[in-house]
């Protein structure tokens, strides 16, 4: 029944994601990205003796707005607490996470799955940490540390063992990772590593309700290998079951060239870590009404925006689902809408022109027009002034200039030709230079007029009002066909 075979694969996520603020975690240190090595550390993520740290407000605001979107629970008082481990790359030898006392729990995230329907995916908790700094190995002869990163705050999202295959969990990611862009806490940046994803993977015979033993694979850094990571190591499980051996907890990595998984670690057991409350930090304690005011200013999130847009604006659900692939398109395309009623050929448009030209970088994209010079080429289209064709030309012409596109249409001559007589005389020339396809058309064969509208659009550069060429066609062809 299952694609594989007697086996249920069973997955769970951790994902964890840094929040965009401006300072550290416990300190006052920039987060930005790609500085020299070591140049944002102060006593507190460099972990000096007697060092004390102090809570970022704006990470706390980021992370129960992420929980929040994913519908989680916000915990009225959660702890802080030391996960001790020793590693360069960890300058206190413990790291600051939260442990049996989460910012929040219990939310969940919908996705589709193979074949159309919908799975939920249980959210089990997030918590508050700080992240480490980065190795480099292989610098000259030696391996150094950069602890620019080092403090930096994340969310740590944990799902439930919910998801059934690699591609349903790489659609869970896409739907995360959206959902904090839409939200403005995350970059969803894989590649600098923003964001980034554990996966644990066991199998077991289709009916088991019991969990199998798992294996943690980790930073599978790319949304290309998640999908084929997992069920290389679905294929790896079943294979050993197979052969009558067993799967064994272990920490796994993934080469994907080999398209092979590979040891890294037994897997650490939570008692090695000897977490304690962190001394020097109290509990951290949400109210209510900051719950609430934090709920109320949650933007809407891609999936409502996409039922909304396919609801009430007859968006396809597949352009429904383009426009929203980045917030920044997303409210590129809110913001036209506000400035020109017909959504169905605003997103024809920006799909077809703008969207070609935008570029992304995490939460930034270069849009090269404005919502309202968008909206005023499609009404110049609207009220006649210029063609369809000519409003790609003049969307071409605009973009990235910042100037008006009707001073720039009038600037270029370009004008929708309506003038009926001047059409007229260029549809009897293609009438009289055509005359098998006129007597077939009279003949009956009257989707030939499509013929006869694109012979006189070539000749016209595209600029012939389509109605009056119609119109005008309608009129000729029916003539000669009454008169012979
Ligand atoms: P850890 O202590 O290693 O963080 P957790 O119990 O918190 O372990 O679970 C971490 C993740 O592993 C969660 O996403 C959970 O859904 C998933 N998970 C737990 N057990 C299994 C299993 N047997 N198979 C697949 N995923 C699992
Ligand atoms: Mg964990
Ligand atoms: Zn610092």
């Amino acid at each position: 029944m299952s694609a594989y075979g007697d086996y249920e694969p069973v997955i769970g996520l951790e994902v964890h994601a840094q929040l965009l603020t401006h300072t550290k975690a416990f300190c006052a240190c920039a987060t930005s990205f790609g500085d020299p090595p070591n140049t944002h550390t102060c006593p507190v993520c460099l972990g000096l003796p007697g060092a004390l740290p102090v809570l970022n407000a704006e990470a706390v605001r980021m992370a129960v707005h992420a929980s929040l979107a994913f519908g989680c629970a916000i915990q009225a008082k959660s702890v802080f607490a030391r996960k001790n481990y020793f590693y360069p790359d960890l300058p206190k030898g413990y790291q600051i996470s939260q442990f049996d006392l989460p910012i929040a729990l219990d939310g969940a995230l919908e996705v589709e799955v193979e074949g159309g329907g919908k799975r939920r995916v249980g959210i089990r908790r997030v918590h508050m940490e700080e992240d480490a700094g980065k190795n480099l190995h292989g610098i000259g002869t030696s391996s150094v540390v950069d602890l620019n990163r080092a403090g930096t705050p994340l969310v740590e999202i944990v799902s439930e063992p919910d998801l059934r295959s690699g591609n349903e969990s790489a659609e869970y990611l896409r739907r995360l990772r959206e959902i904090l862009m839409f939200v403005g806490v995350n970059d969803g940046n894989l590649e600098q590593g923003s964001f980034r994803c554990d996966a644990n993977v066991s199998i077991r015979k289709v009916g088991e309700t019991r969990l199998g033993t798992r294996v943690e694979l980790k930073n599978i850094n790319s949304f290309r290998f998640v999908a084929e990571a997992i069920d290389v190591e679905i294929r790896r499980q079943i294979n050993l079951v197979e052969r009558g051996d067993r799967v064994r907890q272990q920490t796994r990595g993934y080469n994907a060239e080999k398209r092979e998984s590979y040891l890294l670690r037994d897997k650490e057991s939570e008692s090695d870590y000897r977490y304690f409350p962190e001394p020097d930090l109290p509990p951290l304690v949400v109210d209510e009404a900051y719950v609430q005011s934090a709920k109320s200013s949650l933007p809407e999130l891609p999936a409502d925006k996409r039922r909304r847009w396919v609801e009430e604006l007859s968006l396809s659900p597949y352009a429904a689902g383009v426009l929203s692939a980045h917030p920044a398109i997303a409210r590129f395309f809110d913001e036209a809408r506000a400035l020109y009623a017909d959504a169905v050929k605003l997103a024809n448009f920006v799909q077809s022109e703008v969207l070609r030209d935008v570029r992304t970088t995490g939460l930034e994209a270069q849009i090269p027009v404005s919502p309202a010079q968008v909206a005023e080429i499609l009404r110049l289209v609207d009220e006649g002034t210029i063609s369809g064709k000519q409003a790609k030309e003049l969307y071409a012409a605009v973009a990235g200039t910042g100037r008006s596109p009707a001073e720039v249409a009038r600037e270029r001559g370009m004008a929708v030709m309506s003038d009926a007589s001047a059409i007229e005389s260029i549809a009897r020339a293609v009438i009289e230079a055509n005359p098998k396809q006129v007597a077939s058309y009279r003949a009956g064969k009257t989707a030939l007029l499509g013929f006869f509208v694109g012979q006189i659009m070539k000749q016209t550069k595209g600029s012939a009002n389509p109605a009056t060429v119609n119109e005008v066609l309608a009129r000729l062809l029916g003539e000669g066909g009454a008169a012979s």
